[in-house]
């Protein structure tokens, strides 16, 4: 089992925003501000900046042109200056793997030569893409795969929205002009669900989704996506007031105890000073209800007791708990609840008036359900300074 004494530390490399000079800049990932004001150190007049941007912006979020050439409205002179001084640039698909069940699991190399996940997830009437914050994760949840991966860096706001352009192409799923518009979206949510903590990397994660939540481009409500979090107490308010989307918290205990092995950065802020956190979200973010996510592992977490006690905790917070079942991968120290004993804690909890559903564990066959994810080519830790300078940024 991972050691629940060991430090929370939050040493993570993140990597600084290319500059225009000499090099080239990516321009995904750039908040709208930020575009503007790369625009016009590029030369573009101050009074043209905001509609070059707007333009650049829907080339890039709603047609998903990655060429400058193909940007038609925008003179050939300055189509030419963009391309001497930016690129618009996503991850590279490394593998793709089609689960039995339809889900997709993308292995993405970013800079560097790390590698992060990516899950496609189809339902009937929705399709969630899970997204990675971090390679890898500071914390070290015992119960999962990706907190067993030692090497850790901060994805750059590009990567994070480059995340969802790579899964737009791979579905084909960018409009085509002059074709009927088509209402029905492949990726219609997004969960900060992949590997990493989000509210460690937040200020990339907060740029990113408002990207994607820009109603010229990829335009997904922010209703339609959904952080995870363990628990990261001083960072819930800005969630709220920053980004609004819907949160989840990765719960999955009623006492500190237990919890304290299972998240140990529960003995940072405990589940009393978590709950007083999240009795403001709702009011704060506008939103309705938060998820609890619960992983059901077996003797641990599972009992009668534990459904009474978790009812208790959350009364007062609007909430819906999402039961998932463990999904196991090579040395877990746990195992999966029976079937019986998740369905009678979810029982519990539904008489108590709180939605309970019990998440269907998705692409197990290519290790792509919750917490299975762990990059592939994982390598001895490295240096800040190593990392640095294989990026080239
Ligand atoms: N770091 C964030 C988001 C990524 S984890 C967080 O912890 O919330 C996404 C969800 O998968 C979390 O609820 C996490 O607790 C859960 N999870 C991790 N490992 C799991 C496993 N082996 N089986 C089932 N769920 C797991
Ligand atoms: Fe990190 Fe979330 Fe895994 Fe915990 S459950 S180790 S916070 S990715």
């Amino acid at each position: 089992m991972t050691d629940a004494t060991a430090p929370i530390t939050q040493d993570v490399l993140t990597i600084p925003r290319k500059l225009p000079e000499g090099g080239q800049m990516n321009l995904v990932g750039l908040t709208r501000e930020q575009l503007r004001d790369a625009l016009i150190a590029a030369g573009t007049p101050e009074k043209q900046a905001k509609m070059r941007v707007g333009q650049i912006w829907q080339w890039i979020y709603h047609w998903g042109v990655r060429d400058f050439a193909e940007m038609t409205n925008l003179a050939k002179d300055y189509r030419t200056l963009l391309a001497e001084k930016f690129v618009i640039e996503i991850p590279e698909i490394v593998t793709r793997q089609v689960s039995m069940d339809g889900t997709r699991k993308y292995l993405l190399r970013i800079a560097g030569g790390h590698e992060v996940e990516v899950v496609y997830i189809p339902e009937e009437n929705r399709g969630t893409l899970c997204i990675s914050s971090q390679v890898g994760c500071t914390l070290t949840c015992s119960f999962c795969h990706t907190g067993t991966q030692k090497l850790v860096r901060n994805l750059t706001a590009a990567e994070i929205v480059g995340q969802v352009m790579v899964a737009r192409d791979d579905l084909n799923e960018w409009p085509v002009p002059g074709a009927p518009k088509d209402e029905t979206r492949l990726v219609s949510n997004v969960v900060l669900m992949g590997m990493g903590e989000p509210l460690y990397n937040f200020d990339n994660v907060r740029d990113a989704m408002k990207v994607v939540m820009d109603g010229e481009g990829i335009s997904l409500s922010r209703r339609r996506i959904t952080l995870s979090t363990s628990g990261i107490v001083p960072e819930i308010a800005k969630t709220a007031e920053e980004i609004g989307c819907l949160l989840a918290i990765s719960f999955h205990a009623t006492t500190d105890e237990v919890r304290d092995r299972l998240v140990p950065v529960n003995k940072k802020w405990n589940i009393e000073t978590l709950l007083n956190a999240l009795r403001d979200y709702p009011r704060l973010s506008n939103s309705e209800r938060i998820t609890f996510e619960y992983v059901m592992l077996k003797g641990v977490n599972d009992s009668d007791a534990d459904a009474k006690r978790l009812v208790k905790l959350i009364r007062g917070i609007p909430a819906k708990i999402n039961l998932i079942p463990f999904n196991e991968w090579p040395g877990a120290p746990y195992e999966r609840s029976d079937w019986e004993r998740i369905e009678a804690f979810a029982d519990i909890i539904y008489k108590a008036g709180y939605a309970s559903p019990i998440r269907t564990p998705r692409g197990e066959d290519i290790m792509a359900a919750c917490g299975q994810l762990k990059s592939a080519t994982e390598r001895a830790r490295k240096s800040r300074a190593e990392i640095q300078a294989e990026t080239g940024l």
